[in-house]
């Protein structure tokens, strides 16, 4: 068995991406800023946000962390939405989600420009993705992609179950794993709380890849020898040892797993790092993909 180590591969493409805007900054070029909202003060996501943050201060790029209360309303941040679309000075910027249950999700993913959207989560970028064209893919399944190309995994003609339909993590990861691509070519199952048979399916995985937030759901009944498996759910489970209070647990049973894997990615340390990595190399592209938009209207 081995690791896929998102820590590791992580903090080598962001001394990429590090060369990169130094190479910006040296040609005088316009260094890359990513904004991001932050509603509220819900534990995890100051996490995820700071760590976005403190991510683009490594790299080198400019970064601004918008905060607003849970109290605000729609209307107040589909205006701050508005604000950093029009602002030149910012490249590209993420809505941390959950939001608050009063604010309509949908209507703030719409609201944000598809240029800005580095997140990949406007229907705009969802289509060119599908379509293969060139675009911002949303960062999560983008980061298991790198991942899986960076560990050299062969996923041609590979059985590929992925576990969760979510529009962010599940249903993004199965299209792209099934494209004509490197990594992709797999032939894709994608399951849900609906299905039935669940482990027999599972079990016939050779790359198996779960996003549904429920811990330790994967057993090892449930994976073939020899398999691959991508474990992208967060829970914080309760652990009166730590200072924090809490754990953070996968959907896949580690520990009773790992000895069946080829390779497994571990929680914390695993896709949650090359989320923000993908996230980063979404930003540095969005000038680019700017360009090649503006290129493309005046061909037309
Ligand atoms: P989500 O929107 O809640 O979707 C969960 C999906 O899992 C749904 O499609 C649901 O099916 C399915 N599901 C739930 N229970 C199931 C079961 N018992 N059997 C089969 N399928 C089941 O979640 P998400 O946003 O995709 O996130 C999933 C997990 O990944 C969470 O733990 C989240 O924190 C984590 N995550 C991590 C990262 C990272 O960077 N590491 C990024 C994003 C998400 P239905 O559609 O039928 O309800």
């Amino acid at each position: 068995m081995q690791i896929l180590d998102g820590k590791l591969t992580s903090e080598q493409i962001k001394a990429e991406i590090a060369e990169q805007v130094s190479a910006i900054r040296a040609r005088g070029g316009k260094i890359p800023h990513l904004a991001a909202i932050l509603v509220g003060n819900d534990g995890a996501s100051e996490t995820y946000v700071n760590n976005k943050v403190l991510a683009c201060e490594r790299v080198g790029f400019k970064s601004t962390l918008v905060r607003m209360d849970d109290s605000v309303s729609e209307a107040e941040l589909l205006a701050k939405v508005d604000e950093l679309n029009c602002n030149d000075e910012i490249d590209g910027f993420i809505v941390q989600v959950p939001l608050p249950k009063h604010i309509d999700e949908i209507k703030v993913t719409l609201a944000i420009d598809p240029e800005k959207d580095v997140d990949g989560f406007s229907p705009t970028n969802v289509g060119k993705m599908v379509l293969g064209l060139p675009t911002f893919i949303s960062a999560t399944p983008n980061g298991i992609m790198e991942l899986l190309r960076r560990y050299n995994i062969d996923t041609v003609g590979k059985h590929c179950v992925v576990v969760g339909r979510s529009n962010i993590v599940g249903t993004p990861m199965s299209l792209l794993m099934s494209r004509n691509t490197n990594p992709g070519n797999s032939t894709v199952t994608m399951v849900h709380s609906r299905t039935h048979n669940m482990a027999e399916i599972c079990r016939s995985a050779d790359i198996l890849i779960v996003a549904i937030g429920k811990a330790n759901f994967v057993t090892p009944d449930m994976v073939k020898d020899g398999a691959v498996v991508i474990d992208v759910g967060v829970t914080r489970l309760p652990d009166v040892t730590r200072p924090s209070g809490f754990r953070l647990a996968g959907d896949v049973d580690f520990e009773a797993v790992k000895d069946k894997c080829s390779f497994i990615t571990p929680v914390p340390g695993g896709v949650g790092p090359m989320t923000i990595a993908s996230l980063l190399q979404n930003t540095l592209k969005a000038q680019d993909l700017r360009k090649l938009q503006e290129k493309s209207c005046s061909n037309n």
